[in-house]
Order: C-alpha cells, then sequence, then structure tokens
C-alpha cells in the first residue's frame, strides 16, 4: 500500500496583468504553500503541505524529475502508472503535461524517458502500445482517428473496464509517439473563454501499454503488463467568470459536472476504509476509466495547478484541498505478470527441485509437512471450485427465475398496449415508437505488426514474442489485443485484465520473487466473478422493478382517467338532454300562443255578433283591442319563432322585444285612453240631450263593464307577457351556460386525450426498455456460460494438476520411505 503523490504548481502571473494585480499571494517554502495577506503576514487557515510544491519558478524538467520519473520507471517494470493535472482553467495543467518548445511537458518526457530505460534493460524484449482519446461533453472521442466518436466504456469480467474501438499503434520509437501525439492535438477540443484563449475543453488521456518478457529462455516466461496513463483535465471554471454562453456554457456543465463527480470520488477515497461505503465511480467516464488509478492497483501522482493572481483566490483554495483529500488516498500497485502453463510448471519444478536438495539435506518431516500442506491447498482449491459451480447452478437458477418475470411482464405490457391501441382515444397511431439502440463499435484498428519494426533492445531477441502478442490484435474487438494459442504466452483473459490496467485482484498472477508474495488461489478471482455477476443481476432486476413500478403506476393514472372520462361524458350527455328540453321551450311557447290567438279569435267572433250596431263606440273599442291584441299576439309569435330558428342555425338572436312590447303597450294605452275619451264625451252629450232616453243609461253601463273587462284583459295580458320576458331571459341564461359548459367539456376531453396519448407513449418507452433489459440478460446468460466454460477447464486442469502432485507425494513418500530405511540400516 501506498499513498498517492501530490503536488502543487504555481503558475507565474499572467504577462498582461500589472505587477500589483499580478503578485502571488501564494507563498511556497519546501513542500508546504500558505496565503499571505498584502504585508506578508500568513493567514494560518489557508497554509498546505504536499509531497512537492513547485513555486512560480520551476520548469517542466524540474517537475518531471521530482514527480513523475519514478512513475514512468516503474511502468517499464511492470507496475500501472497515472499522472494528471488538476486545476482551474488557465492554472497551466496544459502547460504541465504537454509544456511548450523549450520545455516539453511530462507527456514528451515520459515517453522518452520509457525508450530510454527500455535501451538500458537489456535482458528483457518490449512492446509498446499507444492510444490517445478525449472525453468532451462526456463523450469519448479516439483522437488517433477522428471517425472513432463516442466509444462506449465496456466491462468484462476478465478484461475489466475498457473503451471498446479504441484505436492502438504498436510503436518502435519515441519519435514515433511524438507523431502520433501532435497529430492527436489536432483534434483536440479547444475554445476561447475570458480565462484562456486556448482553453481545454475536454479531458485527454494519453495511454501507452507497456508489455514485457524476459528474453533469457531458461528464466520464468512471465509477461509483465502495465499500463500508463497521462491525463489533462480540462479546468473546472465559474461560468460567470468564463463568461461562457451556448456551447461553451454546455461545455463548462460536463467539466464542471464530471469533475465534481472526480472530487465526490477522491472525497471518498480519502475517508477511512469504514465510512467508505460506495465509490461513485461509474457516474462519469472520466472516473471510470481512471478506476485503476484513484485507489486501485496503479502508481499515481496529482500535480494540482493553481493561478497566483488575487482573483483566483477561491478557485485555488478549493484545488488545494483537493489536493489535501487526495493526499490521503492509498493505492495498491503490484507488478503485473502473468505466467504462461509452461512458466507455471517450471516453477513448480524448481520448488520441487528444491525440495528434493532440502530432503537430501534430511530435512525429511519437514519437507513432509510441506507436501502435505500443498496437498491440503490442492483440496482445497478443488473444493472451492465445487462451491463456485454450486454458486452457478444457483445464478442460473435465479436468472432462469428474472427471465421468466420479464416475459410476464412483457406480457402484460403487450396486454396493455392493445388496450390502449383499441381504446378510441387513440390518435397517435401512426407515430413510431422506434428506440434505436446504438450497437458499440467493437473494431480496433491495431496496425499490422508486418511494417512495424521492434523495440531497440527487441532486436537481439526472436520476434516471436512481438509476432505473437501482435498478429491477434487485428481480429480483435476492443481496444486489448489477446493472443489465439496458449502455447508460449500467458492465458489470454488474465492477460486481458491485466493489459487494461484493471483494478481487479491479480489472483491469476504469480508476483515476481522481489514483492516476496505468495500466488493468491486462483479461485478468488473466480469467487469474485459470480458476485459481480450477482451485483450485475441485482442491478438489472431493481431496473426491472422500477420500470414495473413505473408501469403500474401509469395503468393506475390511465384507469383514473378512464374512469374520470365516463363521468364527464355522462355528465356531458346530460347537459346535451337538458339543452334539448331548453330548446323546446319556445316551440311550446309558441304553440301556446298560436293557442290563444285562436281562442281569442273565437271569442272576438262572439263578441261581434252579440254587438248589433257596428258603428257603435263598443264596436269601434273592440274592433281597436282586438286588432292590438291580434298584433301583440303575432309579435309573440314571430319572437318565438325567431328564436327556434336562431336555436337551429346557431346564430344569436336579436333581442328586440321590450321596445316592440313598449311600442305596443304604449299603442293599446292611447287607443283605450281615445275610446274612454270618446265614451266620457259620448255620455256628456247623452247626458245633454237625452237624459230621458234609458237604453242610453244602459249601453252606457254595459259600455263601462265592457271596458273593465277589456282592461283586465289588458292587464292580465302585460302580466302574462312580463313573465314570459322573465321565461325567455332565463332560457337564454341557461342556454348560454350550457354552451359555456359544452366548451368547457370538450377541452377537458381533449386534454384527457392528450393525457391518454402520452401514456400509450410512455408505456411503449417502458415496453422498450424491457426490452432492452431483456437483451442485457440475454448478454449476461452468454457471458455466464463462458464462464461456467471457464470453470470447466479450470477444474480439469486442477484435477490434473493434484494427480500429478498425488503421484509425486507417493513417489517422495516412497522414497522417503527407503531412505529411513536406508539410514536405520545404516550404522
Ligand atoms: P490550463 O490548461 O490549466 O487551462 P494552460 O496550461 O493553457 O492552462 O495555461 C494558461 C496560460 O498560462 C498559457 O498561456 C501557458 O503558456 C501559461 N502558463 C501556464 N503555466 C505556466 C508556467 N509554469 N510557466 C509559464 N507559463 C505558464
Ligand atoms: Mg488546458
Amino acid at each position: 500500500m501506498e499513498k498517492i503523490c501530490v503536488a502543487v504548481r504555481v503558475r507565474p502571473p499572467a504577462p498582461e496583468l500589472s505587477p500589483e494585480n499580478g503578485s502571488s499571494l501564494w507563498k511556497v517554502e519546501d513542500n508546504r504553500i500558505s496565503l499571505h495577506k498584502s504585508l506578508d503576514t500568513p493567514i494560518t487557515t489557508a497554509s498546505y503541505a504536499f509531497d512537492h510544491v513547485f513555486d512560480e519558478s520551476s520548469t517542466n524538467a524540474c517537475v518531471y524529475e521530482l514527480l513523475t520519473k519514478d512513475i514512468i520507471h516503474a511502468a517499464v517494470e511492470g507496475f500501472n502508472g497515472t499522472a494528471f493535472a488538476y486545476g482551474q482553467t488557465s492554472s497551466g495543467k496544459t502547460f504541465t503535461m504537454t509544456g511548450s518548445e523549450t520545455d516539453p511537458g511530462i507527456i514528451r518526457r515520459s515517453v522518452r524517458d520509457v525508450f530510454e530505460r527500455i535501451h538500458m534493460i537489456s535482458d528483457r524484449e518490449f512492446l509498446i502500445r499507444v492510444s490517445y482519446m478525449e472525453i468532451y461533453n462526456e463523450e469519448i472521442n479516439d483522437l488517433l482517428a477522428v471517425e472513432n466518436q463516442r466509444l462506449q466504456i465496456h466491462e468484462h469480467l476478465e478484461r475489466g473496464v475498457f473503451v471498446a474501438g479504441l484505436k492502438e499503434e504498436i510503436v518502435s520509437d519515441a519519435e514515433q509517439i511524438l507523431k502520433l501525439i501532435d497529430s492527436g492535438e489536432v483534434n483536440r477540443h479547444f475554445g476561447e473563454t475570458n480565462m484562456n484563449v486556448h482553453s481545454s475543453r475536454s479531458h485527454t488521456i494519453f495511454r501507452m501499454v507497456i508489455e514485457s518478457r524476459g528474453k533469457d529462455n531458461t528464466s520464468s516466461d512471465a509477461i509483465r503488463v502495465s499500463v500508463l496513463n497521462l491525463v489533462d483535465l480540462a479546468g473546472s471554471e465559474r461560468i460567470a467568470k468564463t463568461g461562457a454562453g451556448g456551447v461553451r456554457l454546455q461545455e463548462g456543465k460536463y467539466i464542471n459536472k464530471s469533475l465534481m463527480i472526480l472530487g465526490n470520488v477522491i472525497n471518498k477515497l480519502s475517508d477511512s476504509a469504514k465510512l467508505r461505503a460506495h465509490i461513485p465511480y461509474r457516474d462519469s467516464k472520466l472516473t471510470r476509466i481512471l478506476q485503476p488509478a484513484l485507489g486501485g492497483n496503479a502508481k499515481t501522482c496529482i500535480i494540482c495547478t493553481i493561478a497566483p493572481e488575487e482573483h483566483h483566490i477561491e478557485e485555488s483554495k478549493g484545488t488545494l484541498q483537493f489536493a489535501s483529500r487526495a493526499k490521503r488516498i492509498t493505492n495498491c500497485a503490484q507488478v503485473n505478470e502473468i505466467l504462461t502453463d509452461a512458466a507455471l510448471l517450471k516453477r513448480q519444478k524448481l520448488e520441487i527441485e528444491e525440495l528434493r536438495m532440502k530432503l537430501q539435506g534430511s530435512h525429511a518431516e519437514v519437507l513432509e509437512q510441506e507436501i502435505l500442506k500443498l496437498s491440503n491447498q490442492m483440496l482445497k482449491y478443488e473444493l472451492e471450485c465445487e462451491r463456485l459451480k454450486t454458486q452457478l447452478e444457483e445464478e442460473r437458477r435465479k436468472q432462469k427465475e428474472q427471465e421468466n418475470c420479464i416475459k410476464e411482464q412483457q406480457m402484460k405490457i403487450e396486454n396493455l398496449n392493445n388496450l390502449v391501441t383499441n381504446s378510441d382515444f387513440k390518435r397517435n397511431q401512426s407515430e413510431d415508437f422506434i428506440i434505436s439502440r446504438k450497437t458499440p463499435d467493437g473494431l480496433c484498428n491495431i496496425n499490422d505488426i508486418s511494417d512495424v519494426p521492434g523495440t531497440p533492445c527487441f532486436k537481439s531477441a526472436s520476434r516471436s514474442f512481438v509476432v505473437a502478442r501482435s498478429n491477434n490484435y487485428s481480429g480483435l474487438s476492443d481496444f486489448s489485443p489477446m493472443v489465439h494459442s496458449l502455447g508460449d504466452v500467458a492465458d489470454e483473459d488474465t492477460w486481458m485484465k491485466l493489459n487494461k490496467g484493471f483494478v481487479a485482484d491479480l489472483d491469476q498472477i504469480q508476483f515476481t520473487p522481489a514483492v516476496k508474495c505468495q500466488p493468491t488461489p486462483l479461485s478468488i478471482a473466480t469467487t469474485e466473478c459470480p458476485r459481480e455477476n450477482y451485483i450485475e443481476v441485482e442491478d438489472l432486476k431493481s431496473q426491472i422493478e422500477l420500470l414495473t413500478n413505473d408501469k403500474d403506476s401509469l395503468q393506475v393514472k390511465f384507469n383514473e382517467q378512464v374512469l374520470l372520462r365516463n363521468k364527464l361524458m355522462q355528465e356531458m350527455s346530460e347537459l346535451k338532454q337538458e339543452t334539448l328540453t331548453m330548446k323546446e321551450i319556445p316551440n311550446r311557447l309558441s304553440e301556446s300562443v298560436a293557442n290563444c290567438k285562436d281562442v281569442y279569435k273565437d271569442v272576438i267572433v262572439t263578441m261581434k255578433s252579440l254587438i248589433a250596431d257596428k258603428e257603435s263606440p263598443t264596436a269601434n273599442l273592440l274592433l281597436g283591442t282586438t286588432e292590438i291584441t291580434m298584433s301583440l299576439l303575432s309579435t309573440l309569435e314571430t319572437q318565438f319563432s325567431m328564436i327556434m330558428d336562431g336555436q337551429k342555425t346557431g346564430s344569436s338572436i336579436d333581442h328586440p322585444f321590450s321596445d316592440q312590447w313598449e311600442t305596443l303597450r304604449v299603442s293599446l294605452k292611447n287607443t283605450t285612453t281615445s275610446l274612454l275619451s270618446d265614451a266620457q264625451a259620448k255620455d256628456e252629450f247623452l247626458n245633454c240631450h237625452n237624459k230621458g232616453k234609458e237604453t242610453a243609461a244602459l249601453e252606457e253601463k254595459k259600455l263601462k263593464s265592457e271596458l273593465s273587462i277589456i282592461k283586465e284583459r289588458y292587464n292580465e295580458l302585460e302580466k302574462e307577457l312580463c313573465l314570459d320576458k322573465k321565461l325567455l331571459g332565463a332560457s337564454r341564461e341557461t342556454h348560454e351556460k350550457l354552451l359555456k359548459e359544452v366548451q368547457f367539456l370538450k377541452e377537458e376531453r381533449d386534454s384527457l386525450d392528450r393525457k391518454i396519448s402520452q401514456s400509450t407513449q410512455r408505456l411503449r418507452v417502458i415496453a422498450s426498455d424491457k426490452e432492452n433489459a431483456l437483451k442485457d440478460l440475454n448478454v449476461e446468460v452468454k457471458r455466464r456460460k463462458e464462464m461456467e466454460e471457464e470453470i470447466k477447464h479450470i477444474s480439469i486442469a486442477f484435477a490434473t494438476r493434484h494427480k500429478s502432485f498425488v503421484s509425486f507425494h507417493s513417489e517422495i513418500k516412497s522414497k522417503m520411505q527407503k531412505l529411513t530405511t536406508q539410514n536405520s540400516k545404516a550404522p
């Protein structure tokens, strides 16, 4: 276990700033950096110590020498290594990693150093591959092959995390790599912000995979594989300061998010082991790729860059806090060695030879114990194998259950879909909800080895190593090459795992003697695999559960909406009925008016027949009243028919009622008053000239009574008219209300329609999600099958080895017995 090496570098003040603005408030003393007030008094709370602190005058050469050189050398020895620069925009990350013409950065220096180192190691042959990628807006792009965009990160049970489809070039010297880097730089995303004219808008990862094998055939055939990552992060930024907008703003958001996740991962890792529940590596592509470098199998150094200007103090403090956290992380770097079967056998033979030697030195009992221990170990492995088998069986059973469950869910979804399709609300039938799933491009673009020369120190050795390793790159679906035969190279899956710098337990790896570690039992690795599977299956399960819940809640909503809709429909039909009844009112009224007219006509005819003198004032009065009443009744009739016509055409009715009624009423009054005055005049005339005439008195009486009858009738008619008016007004109001309600109901129905179609869409999306989950499960099943196959192979290998051990054991035993008898016979 070793701590991550953390350094801080303060860049020189920007030349465009005035000296007082540019003067640094950060003071560097040895490996400590502290914030001072303007009058040079240190602020005690802002003082930090790190492995190295580089001041403004330090060069990239100095940073490389003190911080990264050891990691690069270790990478050549077989350790995974990572160096990355972290800091706010314009603090000097790119300057540190890439450098300038006069002062090359860490990447260039590392490349040269790796090859210098290789030249110095004469007893090993090397194979080096490089790749260069960027993470831009959470998408991985290949900088060595522009066509490889939006690459996917895959996680393989054995291989660990890897970027599928990333181009890897086999290289033979430093210059070749530097040219590749230059070509990659062209494809990088840069942009101009207020803070930096040439601001990196993406995280870039330059990766070297260094493989080596001893040239001497008598020594172990172990192959060392190490991965070296050199990372230039995009800078964290305050949107307000950078003045970003549009694309820049979007980029800034992605950058800040991924850096925040990196910060979270560092925070979690810096917690004590007990508190570390879950490290969120999966939350961003950057942390997923850097997983081995953060708390895993790698030697890691972080260079945190800060800008000295006063207005950057807050950001600088943030960077220093990040650095302090990172300092607490421990990694566990080991030499990644892969042993071929031949090498393993050779090693075992040597051990046996050693045992023999010891036996000859008559340490028989100790040796016997050791042999017994070995046999026990073998038995233990076998038991472990059995256990794994049963676990696998269990897993398979569970998976089957899950598949059945998914099938059931699918059936339900289909039923639901049918339901929705049949629903009369379905409008957007023609819409196509095909959710296309991107299939990851799995082709690898490794160059053919035929025209790639070996590394310099490789020349003297046979080319079989390079050829065997590199010939296999061409047909691969992901970036790391595999070997076809297990003849003289390592087990390919184990190899793959190490190639990725995967933080897995290096169970299948035998440590070099220098590390002084016992080989870890092979079974641990295989125990880890089902656990990973189990976690993934659990993941899938919970996903399916979530989807099912989602679907259920949608179904409930859908049902509720259907109920609501039915209720509304019922209300609508009731309202329609009411409207119809209301519409009939004027019709009925007009009918009753017509009846009234007929009755009135009959009454008038009868009255006329009763009057003998057609010229008498009574006859005149009757005639006038008849005319008025008739015109009144006709007006009523026309009004009602107009209302009915208006209803039919839907047009609004003009209401001249009140005016007409008023005119009629006035004319009726006038006629009555004129008739009355006429009658009074006649009365006076009769009084003066025909006082004695009884008939006149009688007639007068009769006339008076008729007049009062007419007056009463007139009042009644006026009352009726008033009532009619009121009724009409009320019916008009109800009619308008009903119209509004119908409109409202229509709107409600439309919104319901929309909701239902949305639900249908969501249901479809869920269905397709489920389909995808099913696909994933199928992939999982496949993987399990592969794993089972592998376990079978391992069991067979164990069985053979066990056999040979048992025979060897019995051989040794018999020899020991012989020796004991010889010893006892000897005087
Ligand atoms: P970042 O990558 O952090 O956004 P850069 O590396 O692009 O920042 O640096 C911004 C500017 O500051 C560049 O012009 C760079 O040349 C200059 N710079 C950064 N660090 C140093 C340094 N140590 N010495 C000289 N110039 C530097
Ligand atoms: Mg940069």
